[in-house]
């Protein structure tokens, strides 16, 4: 039970790898606010249902789920959107929601949670980033690369800034995960998904992608003491496979 006693908020908590946060967060005695634009149906201490591309939600989260649960300790900014195609093929509409939901909206509610935080004597912030946001991009996906690169420099940055208010942030930076974002790609592009999520499995060392739960549990990792010392790191987890 590393978390008992441990208050966070988890935003994109309906998804993928949200949900399996979350729960791993509950199961270890946290008590958990969930932000999702729907939170009917996911079993947590508060619910904050919101659409992350209204500013004012988005500032007032952080605050909301300190009144809620009785403090805030733990933030994990993991809801994110994927835009396909290079840049030739993205409409403003492709622009704003990427840039509104992978980058405004961290930025917005970390600007709110750290006075919060350290208020308190301090606490911990997980950005769900990604591999093409860390090392390097990958093809095809030009904007999501792009925000997830300014996901991961902001973690960097606020990693730097606010460790002497004993405020650590850091990202995890997953590549392919067993999630509807993943799925939803493939059936986009007339591909059964279990097949492709098999077949891509063979191109990892490890042998399969990550399931949400091989996220959670770097996530929980660093929101953890044992992390104490880590302060703006990007964390890749990607079963051996580099960035392509
Ligand atoms: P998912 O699509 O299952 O979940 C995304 C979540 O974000 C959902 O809960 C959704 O409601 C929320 N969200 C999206 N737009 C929102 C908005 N406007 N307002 C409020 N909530 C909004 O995806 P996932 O795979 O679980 O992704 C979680 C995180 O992991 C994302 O940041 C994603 O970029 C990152 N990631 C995923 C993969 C992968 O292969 N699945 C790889 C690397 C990084």
């Amino acid at each position: 039970m590393r978390f008992s006693g441990s208050t966070a908020l988890v935003t994109g908590a309906a998804g993928g790898i949200g949900e399996a946060i979350v729960t791993q967060l509950r199961a270890e005695g946290a008590r958990v606010a969930v932000a999702a634009r729907d939170v009917s149906g996911i079993e947590a201490e508060a619910h904050l249902p919101g659409d992350l591309l209204d500013p004012a939600y988005a500032d007032g989260l952080a605050q909301a789920a300190r009144d809620a649960l009785g403090g805030l300790d733990i933030l994990v900014n993991n809801a994110g959107v994927i835009t396909r195609g290079p840049v030739t093929e993205a409409s403003d509409a492709d622009w704003s929601r990427s840039v509104g939901v992978n980058v405004e909206a961290p930025f917005r509610i970390c600007r709110s949670a750290i006075p919060l935080m350290a208020e308190t004597g301090g606490g911990a912030i997980v950005n769900v980033s990604s591999c093409w946001g860390g090392k390097a991009p990958g093809p095809n996906h030009a904007l999501y690369c792009m925000t997830k690169a300014a996901l991961s420099s902001l973690t960097q940055c606020m990693g730097i800034d606010h460790a002497h208010q004993g405020i650590r942030v850091n990202a995890v930076c997953p590549n392919e995960v067993n999630t509807p974002m993943l799925r939803s790609g493939f059936a986009k592009r007339g591909f059964d998904p279990d097949t492709a999520v098999s077949e891509l499995g063979r191109t990892v060392p490890a042998g399969r992608i990550a399931e949400p739960e091989d996220i959670a549990d770097v996530v929980l990792f660093l929101a953890s003491d044992a992390a104490r010392y880590m302060c703006g790191t990007l964390v890749e987890v990607n079963g051996g496979k580099p960035v392509s």
